[in-house]
């Protein structure tokens, strides 16, 4: 068995398909290539990829329904292909479970940084947690072993990034942290493109929790505040 890492690109626009995975394979990937829903799930279930990148619109069925399926089998991390940058914010608000978003057209480079900066994100969260202690501000409790939310009492239920997000907010509160810098933490990505990630997911955060805890820092990013 090597140790080369395998993504699975799911994308039916051939030339996108093709030069997503030309880059990855000169990155040392091994790459499996499928071009619509249904193939894509049985791709995934074949290959037992590390990592996928998914494209939203796809003949069969969309990317929605193959992050699903997959994910219902068995969790992988997914980056997904967005048309547009509004896009970004509808499917992060579904709570489709993919780990980052791409809005089209993007460079090959971009994707492949992208792509190591997911993996090392996925290995760094299955180390055990340095300090397992609850953190509380205010009326909101964020235990970091249990990976469990509650505000005032209700519990929460957050995806993977949603949870590293806040739990990262939450243990500096009230302290402004810039986009890029959540970027870089959250997503391990060193550049300030994927920003919008971040605002999307802020924005999920406030519909589960609360429009009130999340402050936004205009122009420079956002900071934890419970009410008194
Ligand atoms: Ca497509």
């Amino acid at each position: 068995m090597g140790n080369k890492r395998r993504v699975l690109v799911v994308e039916d626009e051939q030339t996108i398909a093709e030069s997503v995975a030309a880059r990855l394979r000169a990155e040392g990937f091994e790459v499996d290539l499928a071009h619509d829903g249904p193939g894509g799930v049985a791709a995934a279930e074949r290959g037992r990829p590390d990592l996928i990148v998914l494209d939203v619109m796809l003949p069969g069925y969309d990317g929605l329904e193959v992050c699903r399926r997959v994910q219902a089998a068995r969790p992988v991390p997914v980056l997904m292909l967005t048309a547009r940058d509004d896009e970004t914010d509808l499917l992060v608000g579904l709570g489709v479970g993919a780990d980052d978003y791409m809005t089209k057209p993007f460079s090959p480079r971009e994707l492949v940084a992208r792509v190591h900066a997911l993996l090392r994100r996925v290995e760094r969260a299955a180390q055990p947690e340095p300090d397992g202690s609850t953190i509380a501000v205010g009326d909101l409790e964020v235990d970091p072993v249990q990976r469990r939310v509650r505000r005032a009492g209700t519990e929460a239920h957050l995806t993977p990034i949603e949870f590293d997000l806040l739990a990262y907010l939450a243990a500096r509160p009230r302290a402004v942290q810039p986009r890029e810098r959540l970027l870089a933490e959250i997503w391990g990505w060193g550049e300030a493109a994927g920003t919008r990630t971040v605002d999307s997911h802020v924005k999920a955060l406030r519909r589960k929790l609360g429009a009130d805890l999340i402050r936004t820092v205009h122009g420079v990013g956002y900071a934890l505040e419970v009410p008194e």
